[in-house]
């Protein structure tokens, strides 16, 4: 670990992880063969999942959605029809492999775990898929999952996940984590927590193709892009800066 902010929050603050949660929910979906790196679908533009409305918000791209780009657009609608396709509890097992779900002792002190619904099904694991109910997890623990992504950044398998999180740092929501002459792979979430509190999220690593390190920040506020991103950005200069 190179620098914690806030320990309390990294180990206590748990939350749901909102769309940083889609490139593992879509990891799972290539790690099953269940998804296509290069298979396509059309966002429809709306979605409403048991009462939750969740319409996407990035513009229209006059091209379909494929793995990449749903992470680099955080397309709601692809997310979820893509996770129509997991088995009940499926995503779950998933995510807890990942590192979810358990103590990483990253930094000392007592420290909190999220919680993974183990029997999400049908829209309950469409809403998982999309980090907005049925997962909580702490900054450190989807540190450990962004880590873990990080180190496998140069399997063929992973490569449409990199990619889309360089596009989301590229031209999507997370363009202010940015760095000059490196390229920074990244994913934004912004939630509401059960307590009513906003919590804006930004999670990923850098160099893309080569990580030497992965960041996650959780702040209060009402979005990952505007909040949590500019702060990475930040860390990832400070770490990069004077390298070529
Ligand atoms: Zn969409």
């Amino acid at each position: 670990m190179l620098v914690v902010e806030g320990s309390e929050t990294a180990r206590r603050w748990v939350a749901a992880p909102g769309s940083t949660i889609k490139p593992l929910s879509l990891l799972a979906l290539l790690e099953t063969d269940k998804l296509g790196g290069a298979e396509e679908y059309y966002c429809p533009g709306r979605l409403v999942l048991e009462g939750h409305a969740l319409d996407c918000s990035h513009p229209y791209i006059g091209q379909p959605m494929n793995v990449s780009r749903a992470i680099a657009y955080s397309c709601n609608c692809a997310v979820a029809h893509f996770a129509q396709r997991f088995e009940s509890g499926e995503l779950g097992r998933h995510l807890v492999r990942g590192g979810l779900c358990s103590t990483t002792r990253l930094v000392g002190g007592w420290e909190g775990t999220g919680h993974v619904d183990m029997a999400a099904a049908g829209p309950a694991c469409q809403l998982q898929a999309l980090g907005e109910a049925g997962v909580t997890v702490t900054p450190l623990e989807l540190l450990v999952a962004y880590r873990r992504l990080a180190l496998r950044a140069g399997e063929a398998r992973i490569e449409p996940i990199v990619e889309g999180l360089e596009g989301a740092v590229e031209f999507g929501t997370a363009q202010k984590a940015g760095v000059d002459r490196v390229r920074v792979a990244g994913k934004t979430g912004s939630v509401v927590t059960g307590a009513g509190a906003h919590a804006a999220w930004f999670a990923g690593f850098a160099p893309s193709r080569a990580p030497e390190v992965a960041v996650v920040v959780l702040v209060q506020g009402r979005s990952g892009g505007a909040d949590a991103a500019p702060i990475a950005g930040q860390l990832l200069g400070g770490y990069f800066a004077g390298r070529t």
